[in-house]
């Protein structure tokens, strides 16, 4: 008989070993190789066995090996130099403590954490991207919280069919067997979060608590009593099925997210945050719930609560890919959030107002994510600046009336963390030969200085590491799909620890084109067996479950690269997750990467890669097109324009294929007397030095904090100051200047000294503005000029705020200001009235503006 419940029974350990709960409830151990040490030494084969999971080892120990380690000395003093040394961490003062006017805490919502490989709760970048964040945080001291939900299967574990098919498991995790605690109320009771759904019913949640070393994780679980069969399965899987269950997740995440944070600050006197950021749009509803909790607690009208709100919201947006955004049919959102569900002081047609598409060309019969995420952010950013400029131009309709350039998304650029990616022999290399990288984050150039010929043979050790363990897992992939033990003989052969080592790893959306490599497979043969400069390449990958296009090409790869003759040379290895990805990124020579531009809103595993001594050779998108510089790597010329898509992939993979036959295998081959590839070594000396610095995810942490959490504390506090007097106020006003706007015009505009022209001269221009019964404060007068192309739009314009001058009859007023024409050529202006008030974070927020009629033969288009 099958049990219909298992779970962890936790060994008591003897007193003196107490300290190794501890250590191990803390998941700083997943990037802190001196614990794991320990750990091993609890019980080295065991260790093997469990696959390096401690809680697993606490569990399986023998009570006599416990014994006999509570009376070793040697192991007891380790074990207490060990547990001060996370003390020490835990509460020592950190490079956020050194800063000032930070916010007091800051809540980060993501829908999925990748932590470690032991805990499964995430599916690719968005989720990797979210634990380095939380494990940065923990390092620099920067308070954060982070939310998210526990998934009873995780996301699932990939295997092979004999014909090449993905197949999917979602083994169940067993909270118990986890290195969580549940947040309990002072008496001992577990902390119970509802959210309300129609006909009165609820969703219930307990909450988990994870340590990722300084920051709390709070994982909300569905999975309890009073919940129905159907809202305990809600946090049954990562984004597991569609409409309905998706939206209960989401709804979870955001209002259950908010609710369990309150009762995590109230049961342990944690401060509340005063910024919340949402790690793309799947926690949006969180917007919601904080609206509601001002409304009913302090009394706020919803446009009041909204302005508090939007200023300490920071939202990320994280892809291009329409399909990467979540959306929901109206009708839906209205059945969850309407009827007998309806908060009175949230009404249902101000959400769907919030997330509705009503721009040209939007969809008005779907609720999206994003655009809700964005109208209840006052700051918003991309993932690398490339992608900023796409989300400027996708989501610009937002703000119409703006030039893109002007639409209010920045960029922060992803980063990723050291101490989970970078391989213990090159961290140990760093902190012997150049300590101040380790310590200070200083010194990066240093690295050139260096021969490099220690570099060089532990480059030769990690790529021995990682094709020793692909043959592992090579065989046992193909024993797993039916083939004998004389089947799989071969593989212990295949790979060659001296073979230039080309890595490809990642999800297998489309835009990824995880067979471009193939596009004409004799050519990739031919790379894969020259005789001089072979190559071999590693892949892995796994496709969305309900992704038959995506299984398709994975069943493309693993069907040529299990071709006899070539099958020593490319391998699939099944099952990428973070512990692949750690030992691919490290032992690769080269890092791939070929997606179509500019669909890739940063990558972040090149960034691994390049840390651990590799080379990145990919298309100029993501990350790579703002910091390929010629010399760390190499560029795969992208036909981005092209019509055809099969013309693009040809052209692109001709490309690829002549850059590694004549550029990447020549220089990795080309040796000299004692046998080091010195052009090789230069470019990733370069690499690290250059783009060390800048792809760490401190500097992504620091760019957080600075550009944004701290300026949206200080916008928060200048809301919920005076009992909300900023925050009704700006409501007031933005009320007052929508209802005006449409009488607010840019009635006449002329110059002067602009007869005959010159570099240094001066224009005069002079308006006169209708203020629809705005006063003049409540707005800007600007001359927007610069260089115009052939079709008189200004390109890359500047702006300059005009004086304001006398009242010139019906509401109406003078402007006047001097434009300087710093340069000769093409040159235009236009004038344009904005909103004007010191808490809006800048001219576009309220997507309102005021132009001057068109001149005979233009458009108003043609003057923006
Ligand atoms: C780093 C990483 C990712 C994200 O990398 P991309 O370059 O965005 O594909 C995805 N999955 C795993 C396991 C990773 O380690």
């Amino acid at each position: 008989m099958k049990a219909i419940r298992r779970f962890t029974v936790r060994t008591v350990l003897p007193e003196p070993l107490r300290q190794l709960e501890e250590l191990v409830l803390n998941l700083r151990w997943s990037w802190h190789h001196e614990t794991l040490d320990l750990f091993r030494a609890v019980d080295p084969a065991l260790w093997k066995a469990v696959h390096h999971d401690p809680v697993r080892l606490l569990g399986e120990v023998a009570p006599e090996r416990l014994a006999r380690l509570a009376d070793d000395r040697r192991f007891l003093r380790r074990l207490q130099d060990t547990a001060e040394d996370l003390h020490e961490y835990l509460t020592a003062p950190r490079w956020y403590q050194a800063r000032r006017d930070t916010p007091k805490a800051i809540a980060y919502f993501s829908p999925e954490y990748g932590i470690t490989a032991a805990l499964p709760q995430y599916s690719g970048g968005l989720g990797i991207l979210a634990g380095d964040h939380l494990k940065t945080a923990s390092d620099m001291g920067v308070p954060i919280i982070g939310v998210g939900l526990l998934y009873r299967h995780g996301y699932f574990s990939q295997s092979l069919s004999p014909d090449g098919w993905q197949l999917e498991r979602y083994p169940p995790i067993d909270p118990n067997g986890l290195p969580l605690t549940l947040l309990r109320e002072p008496d001992g009771a577990p902390v119970r979060v509802a959210v309300g759904l129609p006909k009165g019913k609820g969703l219930h949640a307990q909450v988990w608590v994870a340590r990722v070393g300084r920051v709390p994780q709070l994982l909300l679980d569905s999975d309890v009593e009073e919940n129905d069969r159907s809202a305990r399965d809600v946090t049954d899987r990562l984004y597991g099925g569609g409409g309905d269950h998706r939206l209960l997740q989401e709804m979870l995440l955001g209002i259950g997210g908010v609710r369990a944070i309150r009762a995590y600050c109230r049961v342990t006197g944690h401060p509340a945050p005063e910024v919340f950021h949402t790690n793309e749009g799947h926690a949006g509803f969180l917007g919601l719930e904080r609206i509601r909790e001002l409304a009913d607690e302090d009394g706020l009208s919803f446009d009041e609560a909204l302005e508090a709100v939007r200023a300490g919201t920071v939202f990320t947006t994280h892809t291009p890919v329409p399909a990467g955004i979540d959306r929901f049919p109206r009708d839906l959102i209205g059945r969850y959030f309407g009827g007998s569900n309806e908060e009175e002081r949230v009404p249902v047609d101000r959400i769907l107002a919030l997330g509705a598409e009503d721009y040209p060309g939007g969809d008005r019969t779907v609720f999206n994510m994003a655009v809700m995420g964005m109208r209840l952010a006052q700051r918003v950013n991309g993932v690398s600046e490339l992608h900023g400029r796409v989300s400027r131009e996708m989501f610009g309709g937002l703000w119409g009336g703006f030039d893109t350039d002007e639409v209010p998304v920045g960029s922060i650029t992803n980063g990723v963390h050291a101490g989970t990616w970078v391989a213990r022999e090159i961290l140990e290399l760093a902190a012997r030969e150049l300590p101040s990288i380790v310590e200070s984050g200083q010194g990066w150039e240093e690295v050139r200085t260096r021969p490099g010929t220690e570099l060089w043979r532990i480059r030769g050790v990690l790529r021995r590491r990682l094709v020793l363990e692909a043959r592992r897992r090579l065989r046992e992939s193909w024993r797993q799909r039916g083939a004998s033990e004389a089947e799989v003989a071969w593989t212990d052969h295949a790979l060659d620890p001296d073979v230039l080592t080309i890595g490809f790893a990642r999800r297998v959306p489309s835009y990824k084109r995880l067979t471009l490599m193939m596009s004409d497979p004799d050519r990739l043969r031919a790379l894969l067996l020259d005789e001089e400069r072979p190559v071999q390449i590693v892949v892995a990958g796994k496709a969305h479950p309900a992704d038959e296009g995506g299984k398709r090409l994975i069943q493309e790869i693993v069907r040529f690269s299990g071709r006899e003759d070539v099958r020593h040379r490319i391998v699939f290895l099944p099952d990428y997750d973070m512990a692949l990805g750690q030992l691919m990124v490290q032992g690769c020579d080269v890092w791939m990467n070929n997606p179509l531009r500019p669909l890739e809103a940063c990558g972040t595993s090149g960034m691994k890669s390049a840390l651990n001594g590799g080379l990145n050779l990919s298309i100029l998108d993501g990350w790579w097109d703002e910091w390929y510089d010629g010399q760390n790597g190499w560029a795969i010329p992208s036909a981005d324009g092209l019509a055809s898509p099969d013309r693009r992939d040809e052209l692109e993979a001709a490309a690829l294929y002549e850059l590694i036959e004549d550029h990447v295998a020549v220089t990795f081959y080309d040796r000299d007397a004692s046998g080091l590839p010195r052009r090789w070594l230069e470019m990733v000396k370069h690499t690290i030095a250059t783009l060390g610095p800048k792809v760490l995810a401190s500097r992504m942490l620091r760019d957080y904090v600075d550009e944004l959490y701290t300026p949206a504390a200080a916008a928060a506090r200048a809301m919920t100051a005076d009992k909300f007097a900023g925050a009704r106020a700006l409501a007031a006003w933005k009320q007052r200047v929508r209802r005006a706007w449409p009488d607010v015009a840019v009635e006449h505009v002329e110059s002067d000294g602009a007869d005959s022209p010159q570099v240094g001269a001066r224009l005069t221009v002079r308006a006169v503005v209708a203020l629809g019964g705005l006063d003049p404060d409540d707005v800007a007068v600007e001359v927007v000029y610069g260089r115009v192309d052939d079709s008189d739009a200004l390109v890359a314009p500047s702006y300059l705020e005009l004086a304001e001058g006398e009242p010139a009859g019906n509401g109406r007023r003078r402007y006047a200001g001097e434009v300087p024409l710093g340069r000769s050529g093409a040159f235009g202006y236009s004038v344009r009235v904005v909103p004007n008030h010191p808490l809006l974070s800048g001219r576009a927020e309220l997507g309102l503006v005021a132009l001057p009629p068109a001149p005979p033969g233009m458009t108003n288009g043609d003057l923006r």
